[in-house]
């Protein structure tokens, strides 16, 4: 899973509830749970982490951060609660599609 966001494969093709696809740095929609909040301290140790990059037009993400730093934990935690939340969301789709006669499949 962890691998699965650095790469850009983490919720593929799955939808949020706020009805937009779910890409990386969605993560922060109001829509999805995020367990793990960063401090003042960490954010600016975010900030200059990523200084190389240009912040305001970079995917780099909370999630980013927890990873460099080895949280391993805590960004296992945020993706694991968001998963599960889309994939209820899925679920959900998928079953309207079913009885609606729309699936296909
Ligand atoms: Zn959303």
């Amino acid at each position: 899973m962890l691998f699965a966001y650095r790469r850009n494969y983490f919720g593929q093709r799955k939808r949020c509830l706020c009805g937009k696809p779910y890409l990386r740095t969605h993560e922060i929609c109001s829509h999805l749970p995020y367990p793990v909040w960063l401090s003042r301290a960490e954010r600016e140790e975010k900030a200059t982490m990523f200084i190389h990059l240009n912040l305001a037009d970079s995917k780099v993400t909370d999630l980013d951060y927890l990873l460099n730093k080895g949280r391993l934990k805590e960004a296992t935690k945020v993706l694991t609660a968001i998963s599960i939340k889309l994939r209820e969301l899925y679920c959900q789709e998928k079953l309207v599609l079913i009885e609606s006669g729309l699936d296909l499949k």
